[in-house]
């Protein structure tokens, strides 16, 4: 670390310095400079807070988008150390149910395992396999999860009976008396050994009535791998948000949630400073006080102050910095997202108010660029979208698999037309607006495989970087940055074509 007889010594400039005449930057406009390394960067702690309350392994946070974060991705962000927030275009039920899947889930554990009945058929079994890819199913009285378990079928009861696909599950099954299964509350240790003495490939789980309640593969324990810095509740249950909007009957979608374990609640709102949004922060803190409230969006001080006064315990940061975004063209209203996140991270650490840089992360460099600007969190749409966790079907077009992804202020995702109910409110008011006015785009993006792969290369990502700048941890990299011993350079147009590849004829760029 520099002492002030070396001040001469440091380049470049200090965060204050570099916003100093309030110019609009984004993140590709400047760099950080190197420090000084004494430490692997495996020993840095991504730990950081995501509201005044909850704290974070690791600052990363998927976008509450209808192509982003339902369950699947939820689980797999809170397996990793981060979060997902849950969207809120869809029925209240839906949402909530959504939340629910992520509070229930034990690792290695099938919570809603596909079920067939007695009266199913050999063909049903091929059918289902050829849609799903496995052929382990439980029988139910009733043909569902939660009915009296009966029996199960694995690929050894329908191993050669290809010629019979008449034939009716009750005459083919394993019935329960052949079975060895478990009750609930057991744990995934002991499944575990259960499967490993009786030497089956399934181990149904039922409660004290006989009926199914989950399901545990062999296959998956054989694969599982522990998330030690899972993100969790004190009941050990995986953190996850939820975002909503603010008109009356959010209260209703609201309470649904609480009632389905929800951690933390995001105001979902394009333009946060509204006295609809600090009339919701209230009602919250007063009617909820042990559930997080997170305030946005926002890009200047005068906004934060008023989401910070009513009681916000984090805001969201960003407008029109979004990569499906028009916002910036279509309203001329926004901020250039480097100066947004510092400006407000600045101004709300005063009272101890965690900022999420929410928009326009585009690579690990932008996530560590938003930290050294005083954000807390990042929060992604495109980087975690066309993931497997991500919703949506894959697709191909001209020989590339793909993965939809949308602003939810397209038309696209206003005008909801996929069956998931209730079209949301961020970007249009159905009762007062008359027209509709586009602040996004609708896009596709490539498969990236798993996010369970892709998140701890963003991990490892930013431990090298904050190495490499000579930070131990999010949190000094922060203070690195308030002391002025974290120095900014800006980059011009040239210096950002000098940063890209450059002079090839041809090159792959694969990541990790
Ligand atoms: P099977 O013997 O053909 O059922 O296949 P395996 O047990 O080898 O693999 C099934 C894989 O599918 C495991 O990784 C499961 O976690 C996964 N899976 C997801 N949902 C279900 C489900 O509803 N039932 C079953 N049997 N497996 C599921
Ligand atoms: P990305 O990570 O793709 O650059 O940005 C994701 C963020 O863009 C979201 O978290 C949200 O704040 C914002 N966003 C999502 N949909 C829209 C939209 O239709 N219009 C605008 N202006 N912003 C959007």
């Amino acid at each position: 670390m520099n002492t002030k007889a070396e001040g001469d010594l440091r380049d470049g400039l200090s965060a204050a310095e570099i916003f100093e005449n309030r110019e609009g930057l984004t993140y590709n406009d400047f760099l950080l400079l190197p420090g000084y390394i004494d430490f692997t960067a495996d020993e840095v702690d991504l730990t950081s807070p995501l509201t005044k309350k909850i704290n974070l392994k690791s600052p990363l946070v998927s976008a509450p988008m209808d192509t982003v974060t339902e369950a699947d991705m939820a689980i797999a962000m809170a397996l990793c150390g981060g979060i997902g927030i849950i969207h809120h275009n869809c029925t209240p039920e839906y949402q909530a149910n959504e939340v629910h899947k992520v509070k229930k889930y034990k690792h290695g554990f099938i919570r809603d395992p596909m079920c067939m009945g007695p009266d199913n058929t050999v063909a049903d079994v091929i059918e289902a396999k050829r849609k799903n890819g496995f052929t382990g199913y439980p029988i139910t009285e009733n043909g569902k999860l939660g009915g009296r378990l009966i029996g199960i079928v694995t690929s050894r009861d329908i191993d050669f009976r290809e010629g019979h696909p008449q034939l009716s599950l009750k005459e083919v099954m394993t019935p329960i008396d052949n079975m060895i299964t478990a009750q609930s509350g057991v744990t995934l240790q002991s499944a575990n050994h259960i499967l490993e003495k009786s030497k089956k490939g399934k181990l149904p789980i039922i409660n004290g009535s006989g009926e199914l309640v989950a399901l545990i593969a062999r296959t998956d324990l054989k694969k599982a791998r522990s998330y030690p810095n899972a993100s969790k509740d004190s009941n050990k249950q995986l953190l996850v948000g939820a975002a909503i909007g603010t008109r009356d009957t959010d209260r209703e979608r609201l309470k649904l949630l609480v009632s389905n374990g929800v951690d933390v609640i995001v105001l979902d709102s394009s333009q946060g400073n509204s006295v609809y949004q600090i009339e919701m922060i209230k009602y919250i803190k007063k009617t909820y006080p042990d559930i997080q409230v997170i305030g946005g969006n926002v890009v200047t001080r005068m906004q934060a102050r008023n989401l910070i006064e009513a009681g916000a315990d984090a805001l969201r940061v960003g407008m029109g910095s979004g990569s499906i975004c028009i916002t910036q063209e279509v309203m001329a209203c926004g901020c250039p997202q480097a100066t947004a996140v510092y400006q407000v991270s600045s101004y709300a650490r005063q009272f101890n108010v965690p900022v999420i840089a929410d928009g326009g992360i585009q690579s690990v460099g932008h996530i560590v660029k938003s930290l050294a600007l005083g954000a807390s969190t990042v929060m992604m749409g495109s980087l975690l979208a066309g993931t497997s966790e991500a919703p949506g079907e894959y697709f191909f077009s001209d020989g590339v698999r793909l993965k939809k992804y949308r602003g939810m202020g397209s038309l696209e995702a206003m005008e909801n037309k996929d069956g998931k109910g209730a079209a949301m409110s961020r970007y249009f008011h159905k009762e007062t607006d008359k027209h509709r006015v586009a602040q996004g785009v609708s896009g596709s993006i490539v498969d990236k495989g798993s996010v369970l792969r892709f998140l701890p290369y963003l991990q490892a990502g930013m431990q090298h970087s904050c190495q490499d700048i000579g930070a131990r941890s999010v949190g000094i990299l922060r203070d690195m940055s308030y002391s002025g011993d974290l120095r900014f350079m800006k980059r011009t147009y040239s210096a950002q074509l000098e940063g890209n590849v450059h002079s090839l004829f041809s090159y792959e760029k694969r990541l990790f």
